[in-house]
């Protein structure tokens, strides 16, 4: 029978190729590879679809690919041309080059992270970047966790756990999944008081809630949503006089924060840490890797004596950040001093500035190259796109960029051509991320910072052939 004549795992092994495996894998994975090459070369004859019977250098051949698909990096780069710079879903903001040297040094060796180097003293590892907070926002203080929902759980459960506190019915944001701020609440330990309507609230709402079981204030920055037309909400000024008069911690949830005024580079201004704590909040909160663009940190700012009570929470130490990120939010925060350069050192911040001719000019040069790659079944065109800032900043607000959209040509199996188009995109060596729109696959390139790159790989790309309109798919 045929499948005695299937080589034993022995066999293979003993194969130069897998061989080759061991030295690369080690013996263990590649032997496991290997039986599992072999397992699914008998099942493939039983069902009767193997042609041959493969021999011992083909199953060797088959294992290796498997310990490569294996062995490959899952956390890997990706091209972002979906047009919304701050995406949560593709690591958010991506890190200026001083923030990476620091990082990739402090991983490297052993660091000063809770040891005064002058003192020779114990030191805190927030210490770090406590100085910069205070000159980047005027606060007294800051202490900084693991991200904004930590920042907002730690406040919370420091100023208002077992007891009160108070938030406006429009401003009980969901922010992605699992950030509730009534979820946050609850599990802070806090009892939500909910004043005023959605649309609707008044300075009167929160003076009739204030009480002595009242923990804190809360504002919540509405950063994915707008609520328009017959509306009311009440400036923090006024809730910080408020809270001031109850000797109540007013606590504003920025959200993305703001460190510059991004009005200055024609960006319609995003609240900014200062401006929030001049206008009277006691606490802010905000994150390190949305507009102010270092890594995923949550940064708590304001009174002296209110940051040293969140620190003192035993939960801080569950929250703390690692020596790493802090290295990469201190190199981060170094950049805002000098300000006008940002644009060139944030690469945030140079992505929202991209003016849409350097885009369209970047559209125009990539074009032949992409309908190369693409073949005739698809034309491809330059085309306006409307970018987002994302993860929550100015959420209604786009801005004018450029890109090229790649439409399958003819009607028959278009959405199935289409799908198949994304697909191959995203199975390039640095998979290529775009969004459909209006039958097209749009690649937005107000991200696209390596042209180069994008191009070298190209030629790799599995599009759709253009014959290949028949099929299993219904017609789009
Ligand atoms: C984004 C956001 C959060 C959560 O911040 P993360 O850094 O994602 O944890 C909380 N509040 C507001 C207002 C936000 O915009």
């Amino acid at each position: 029978m045929a499948l005695a004549r299937l080589p034993s795992v022995d066999q293979v092994l003993r194969t130069p190729v897998a061989a080759a495996a061991v030295a690369r894998f080690g013996r263990i994975a590649t032997t496991d590879a290997v039986r599992r090459a072999v397992a699914a070369a008998r099942a493939c004859m039983r069902k009767g679809g193997a042609a041959a019977i493969p021999d011992a250098p083909a199953i060797a051949a088959g294992a290796v690919q498997i310990l490569d698909a294996e062995g490959a990096q899952s956390l890997r780069r990706v091209f972002n041309l979906t047009g919304t710079v701050l995406h949560t879903n593709l690591g958010r903001a991506v890190l200026p080059e001083a923030a990476v040297a620091a990082a990739v040094d402090a991983m490297r060796s052993a660091v000063a992270l809770e040891f005064d180097v002058g003192g020779a003293a114990r030191g805190e590892r927030d210490d770090h970047v406590r100085g910069l907070v205070r000159e980047l926002t005027g606060a007294e203080d800051a202490a900084i966790v693991n991200n904004n929902a930590a920042a907002v759980l730690l406040v919370l459960n420091t100023l208002a756990g077992g007891k009160e506190a108070i938030v406006s019915r429009g401003e009980l944001i969901e922010i992605g999944g699992a950030f509730r701020l009534p979820d946050i609440m609850a599990r802070a330990g806090a009892r939500l008081v909910e004043v005023g309507t959605t649309n609707r609230t008044h300075l009167e709402d929160y003076r009739e809630a204030v009480s002595g079981a009242t923990g804190a204030i809360l504002k919540a920055h509405t950063s994915n949503y707008l609520i328009l037309g017959f509306t009311k909400a009440v400036p923090a000024p006024d809730l910080a006089a408020l809270a001031r008069t109850h000797s109540v911690p007013f606590v504003h949830d920025l959200g993305s924060g703001a460190l510059v005024d991004l009005g200055r580079w024609g960006l319609r201004p995003e609240p900014t840490v200062r401006a929030a704590l001049a206008e009277g909040a006691d606490l802010v909160t905000f994150s390190g890797d949305k507009l102010l663009g270092g890594p995923q940190a949550g940064i708590v700012a304001g009174r002296r004596d209110l940051v040293a009570r969140v620190a003192r929470n035993p939960m801080k130490r569950a929250l703390r950040l690692d020596k790493i990120r802090l290295a990469a939010l201190e190199a981060t925060l170094k950049l805002y001093r000098d300000p006008d350069r940002l644009p060139e050192t944030l690469p945030t911040l140079r992505s929202l500035v991209r003016r849409r001719a350097d885009m369209a000019a970047v559209a125009a040069r990539l074009r032949p190259a992409v309908a190369d790659a693409v073949g005739g079944g698809f034309s491809v065109a330059v085309v306006e796109c409307a970018s987002q800032i994302g993860s929550g900043a100015l959420p209604l607000e786009t801005l004018a960029s450029a890109g090229l959209a790649i439409a399958p040509a003819g009607r028959r199996g278009a959405g199935r051509r289409l799908e198949a188009l994304a697909a191959a995109f995203r199975g390039l060596p640095v998979p290529v991320i775009g969004y459909i729109r209006e039958g097209a696959l749009v690649l937005d390139l107000r991200c696209l910072d390596d042209e180069a790159g994008f191009v070298a790989q190209l030629p790799g790309l599995q599009a759709p052939d253009s014959d290949s309109t028949e099929g299993p798919g219904a017609p789009a």
